[in-house]
């Protein structure tokens, strides 16, 4: 079942020469992206700085207005104020950086009481069970509850983020970068933990990350993105055990993998990313592709292979 589908998303940010001028240029930061989450896994959006992937997060809760596209929640389209606080009442977020998301002057307590607060859902007795349930699951102790943020560590800080987004039950949980902050030994029990926690709660992740090897941890399906837009999509193992886009291969070769015949198709970028206000036309890579040739000066459609989407001119379908 789907649970969230976007269409053709498109997010847009003016650039204006003069304070109150018309926008000279826009940034197109989503550009035409459409994926699909399926209900209990795990999706994971991958691409470096500027690629995008945030953006859309942003966009889904309505942080960030679409300039064209679909977004579709539990079959029902996302449009009006109304539609977002539905929305946002069953999509959470967990952001990479929890020092700076919590509020240094808030108590745990109520930092992870809030969403219920806000909402005002249920009496303050059964609000402040569910916020001693909850600090539980992400293993921490109900000690906690009466501290303040600086008195945490990072590990835990990142946990009490994940308890207030679980708080409110969500169904989707959206995870940005959420153990980039983190030391090594640290983000492997908060991976564990987020695994651990979608077993038993049934929920469902997007997962956010620059990182390809958290995201083989952790993804069923990924999403290849650069420049705002797609490169690749299709099952975690696939790609990750054998890339066919140039890009994500480039991108896969510059992490460190244990495994020697991942290796292979050693490939590396040339070049700098181009500037997102000036971006290559056709396909966006073309300017760091060794492999680039007149046809990619067009943008490439997708070529469905196996259960696997790429945009690349090198492939051809069937
Ligand atoms: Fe390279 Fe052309 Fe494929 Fe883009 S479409 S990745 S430039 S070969």
């Amino acid at each position: 079942m789907k649970l969230l589908e976007i269409k053709d998303l498109k997010v847009y940010f003016p650039i204006k020469d003069k304070l109150f001028g018309k926008p000279e240029k826009f940034i197109k930061a989503v550009n035409g992206v459409s994926f699909h989450v399926k209900k209990g896994e795990t999706f994971g959006i991958v691409g470096e700085s500027g690629s995008g992937k945030s953006t859309i997060a942003m966009t889904i809760l309505g942080i960030h207005k679409k300039a064209g596209g679909e977004i579709v929640f539990k079959g029902k389209t996302i449009e009006s104020k109304e539609d977002f606080k539905f929305l946002r009442k069953k999509v959470q977020i967990v952001l990479q950086d929890p020092e700076a998301s919590l509020d240094p002057r808030k108590k745990i307590k109520y930092i992870v009481r809030e969403g219920l607060d806000i909402y005002k859902i249920a009496t303050k007795d059964e609000r402040n069970k569910r916020v001693k349930e909850v600090i539980l699951k992400v293993g921490l102790t109900e000690e906690v509850l009466n501290k303040y943020p600086h008195e945490l560590s990072g590990g835990q800080k990142q946990r009490v983020s994940i308890a207030r987004a679980l708080v409110l039950e969500p169904e989707l949980l959206i995870l940005d970068e959420p153990t980039s902050s983190l030391d090594v030994s640290v983000q492997a029990q908060i991976l564990n933990l987020l695994m651990d926690l979608q077993e038993r709660l049934a929920l469902t992740y997007i997962f956010i990350s620059h990182d390809l090897k958290v995201v083989e941890h952790i993804a069923d399906r990924v999403m290849i993105m650069y420049l705002g837009k797609i490169m690749e999509m299709g099952s975690a193992q696939d790609i990750l055990l054998e890339p066919l886009h140039p890009y994500t291969k480039a991108l896969l070769s510059s992490v460190p993998l244990p495994d020697p015949k991942r290796r292979k198709d050693e490939e590396v970028f040339e070049g700098e990313v181009p500037s997102p206000l000036d971006p290559p036309r056709g396909c966006p890579f073309k300017t760091r592709c060794k492999y680039a040739m007149n046809i990619c000066d067009e943008p490439p459609k997708p070529v469905r292979m196996n259960d696997r989407l790429i945009f690349c001119h090198l492939y051809k379908e069937g």
